[in-house]
């Protein structure tokens, strides 16, 4: 058999980056910073193509709590970056009408309180409280408590209580953050090379990207090339065949209409969710706007009346007419194919119900700067990269499966679909487990923990028919009181935070 001819191994000499939107330049900003514009052996050339004539897909203004880690591993400035991409704080998600219509609940981030002896403090409070109510499991998240009171101010550092253990994303304009990174990764040497890539030239034998060609004739070429081209997946698809997993019967809806509206007050710290009769809407609260988007099935309603439920549901005045969007819910079945690397929704898509694509994002780029290859681009490092990124996409899949699925709503074809619809393996065995036993028994490092299962088992109405025997160890008036003294005291550290609009308006507007 004939040797392939493979370039040496050493640095990489220029990576490659295919498109400016988010996730293009997310990941020029930790590149830049690594081996950008540098003198030492790793440092190489970055260059970012990004087309003026295909604009970005324009929205994804919502995110998880470890955006925080990212931000501060590049060392931004948290006032100015809030200033900067008007932000706003967010501390989980208001669900309405998913359960059953008149259903509400919270999604916070942070626990319900210190676990007790080992097992999670919310499960203590399913055995003394149980179904019949009695205080309200969400008095115990300081987040949620906080939420719904319009307050916000960062956990403290230095204080280990219970009413401290809460934590926070943001929300900002994915436009303006785009460009804040743009501005970083340009003063760490990356390039900026604009144009729409015509041709792409691979090399005989392996089929590796060698350069891609602009409309001008301008031939850029690259040893690792990061593709960040949005749906058109034009490097993973385009050129790698990667190939699709469609996951569109688990999660069937595949359009979406975005508008902003103007805002009103007061600025809520947190993303709202509401189930429609084809889908749900969000609502999204920055500084400068809200931003608002109706994601629907076309299959159970037409893109005229979805518009008409998204402008009916605005709380402040259009600012544009509805934008459409399509999109088939899935994974390339290998993100990382030769040496394309595909990050941002060129990689693949779940709908924004969980603030999620940001973080895949995140995560995508932080495992390829985990398994950098040299310039042979290793073989082995792309399995194990696309091993991790499949086992966390479809742990996110199955958690935004189940908000479909617990649903008891028959007012439409949509929800009798969903709530009948056969789900995974793996969801079906979580479910059960917690039906029967109160336990969460699949958490995947790099996706949803424990609280957030719980907060969508209990909001949705699935409560444990038993409980871990274990727990009997406590007496239950201890408990009782236990949980009073919790409900007060996150109270009242709640009472003393400011208004969320007064803060921003304090700590992070121009000095
Ligand atoms: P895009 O923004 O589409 O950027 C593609 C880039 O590729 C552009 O710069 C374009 O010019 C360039 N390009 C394409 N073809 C060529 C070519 N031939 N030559 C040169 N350049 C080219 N995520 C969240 O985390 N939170 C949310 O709340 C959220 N809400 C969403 C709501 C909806 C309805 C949708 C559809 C997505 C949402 N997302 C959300 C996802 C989020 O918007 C994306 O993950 C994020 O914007 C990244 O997009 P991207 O950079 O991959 O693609």
């Amino acid at each position: 058999m004939e040797k392939q001819r493979m370039p040496d191994g050493g640095p990489l000499r220029r990576i490659v980056i295919v498109g400016g939107g988010t996730a293009g330049w997310m990941a020029a900003a930790p590149l830049g910073q690594l081996l950008g514009g540098g003198d030492h052996a790793a440092s190489c050339e970055i260059v970012l193509v990004e087309s003026p004539e295909i604009g970005t897909v324009g929205v994804g203004e919502a995110t998880l709590p470890t955006i925080r880690y990212y931000n501060n591993s590049l060392k931004l400035d948290n006032a100015e970056f809030i200033r900067k991409t008007q932000a706003s704080f967010k501390l989980g998600i208001e669900f309405k009408d998913w359960g059953h219509l008149g259903n509400r609940f919270f999604h916070g981030f942070g626990e319900f309180g210190p676990s007790i002896l080992n097992r999670s403090s919310v499960s203590h409070w399913l055995r003394v409280h149980g179904q019949a109510g009695g205080m309200g499991y969400e008095d115990l998240s300081t987040a949620t408590v906080m939420a719904l009171r319009n307050r916000f101010v960062p956990p403290d550092g230095d204080v280990a209580s219970a009413a401290n253990a809460y934590s926070f994303a943001f929300h900002f304009d994915a436009g303006l953050y785009a460009a804040f990174l743009r501005d970083y990764a340009m003063a760490r040497g990356v390039k900026r090379e604009e144009g729409t890539i015509v041709d792409v030239s691979l090399r005989p034998g392996d089929g590796f990207v060698t350069a891609v060609t602009l409309a001008d004739g301008r031939r850029i070429e690259g040893d690792l090339f990061i593709d960040c081209s949005g749906f058109r997946a034009l490097l993973i698809e385009g050129v790698c065949k990667a190939g699709y997993h469609d996951w569109s019967h688990w999660l069937p809806c595949d359009s979406a209409q975005a508008v902003p509206c103007a805002r009103v007050e007061p600025l809520t710290p947190y993303t709202t969710s509401t189930a429609r009769s084809a889908g749900w809407q969000w609502r999204i609260p920055l500084q400068h706007r809200t931003g608002n988007g109706h994601v629907y099935c076309s299959g159970y309603t037409s893109d005229e009346e979805a518009g008409q439920v998204l402008m009916r549901n605005l709380d402040g005045a259009a600012q544009a007419d509805p934008r459409q969007l399509r999109f088939k819910t899935g994974m390339r079945r290998k993100a990382w194919d030769r040496n394309v690397v595909a990050i941002g929704l060129s990689s693949g898509f779940l709908e924004p119900l969980e603030s999620t694509s940001i973080q895949l994002i995140m995560d995508g780029i932080g495992r390829l700067i985990e398994l950098l290859p040299d310039r042979r681009c290793d073989a082995q490092l792309a399995a194990e990269y696309n091993r991790r990124m499949t086992r966390q996409y479809e742990s996110i899949r199955d958690f935004i499966v189940l908000h479909y699925k617990l649903t008891t709503r028959d007012d439409s074809e949509f929800w009798r679909y969903c709530a009948a619809m056969p789900i995974p393996d793996d969801l079906t065995h979580q479910i059960e487990i917690f039906r029967r036993s109160g336990r969460v028994a699949i958490l995947d490092p790099d996706s949803f923990a424990e609280p957030s299962w719980v907060s969508l088992f209990l909001g949705l109405g699935l409560w444990p028919e038993r409980h871990d025997p274990l727990l009997a160890q406590i007496d239950e008036q201890v408990l009782r009181g236990h949980f009073a003294q919790l409900r007060t005291a996150i109270a009242k550290t709640v009472d003393a935070m400011p208004d969320h609009g007064a803060f921003i308006n304090r700590h992070a507007k121009a000095p």
